[in-house]
């Protein structure tokens, strides 16, 4: 499906604004240029909804998470950071392992399998593009990945 970026990820900020606690602030620093993508929608809200979650669990009282989208060339490059506990830098690409989390005890507390970034990279792997993460510990986490622009026609009216 093809789809203007911007507008489809501002949808699912939207519905994560909607019924978010309080404890967490939504930064968007996103233009509104049109960049048309070909992508499984389905797929895509999949991978956007854990990246989001995972960054609203994580996040401290009074956190912000930011949302960006930088565009070089025909490779859009989507941020989503938070100023959370962080992950070690020698566990940063593990998180993308089936069933890996960094504190077991922890994160048992937390919920979830450690699969959701997992089928991330899969996801995303599978539309020809990359994901990775960035990390300070005590500082944050930012989480990046690329999707191939559809064409060159870039549109201001939307
Ligand atoms: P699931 O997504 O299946 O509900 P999960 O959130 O634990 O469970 P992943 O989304 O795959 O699993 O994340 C794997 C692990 O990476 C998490 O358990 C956590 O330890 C770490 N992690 C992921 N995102 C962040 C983040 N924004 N800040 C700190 N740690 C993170
Ligand atoms: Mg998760």
């Amino acid at each position: 499906e093809i789809v203007n970026f911007n507008q489809f990820f501002n949808r699912i900020i939207d519905r994560f604004e909607l019924s978010k606690s309080d404890h967490v602030t939504f930064v968007r620093m996103l233009s509104n240029k049109a960049y048309y993508v070909d992508i499984d929608t389905d797929k895509l809200t999949q991978v956007i909804d854990n990246i989001i979650s995972n960054a609203i669990k994580y996040s401290p009282d009074g956190g912000n998470i930011r949302f960006g989208v930088v565009v070089t060339d025909s490779i859009l490059k989507v941020m989503i950071s938070d100023d959370g506990m962080g992950i070690p830098s020698e566990n940063v690409d593990r998180v993308f392992d089936r069933f890996y989390r960094v504190d077991r005890a922890r994160a048992r507390s937390m919920g979830g399998t450690g699969l959701g970034l997992a089928i991330a990279r899969e996801m995303i792997e599978a539309h020809g593009g990359r994901i990775w993460a960035e990390s300070e510990e005590g500082q944050g986490t930012t989480i990046f990945f690329t999707l191939d622009i559809l064409t060159d026609e870039v549109g201001e009216w939307d």
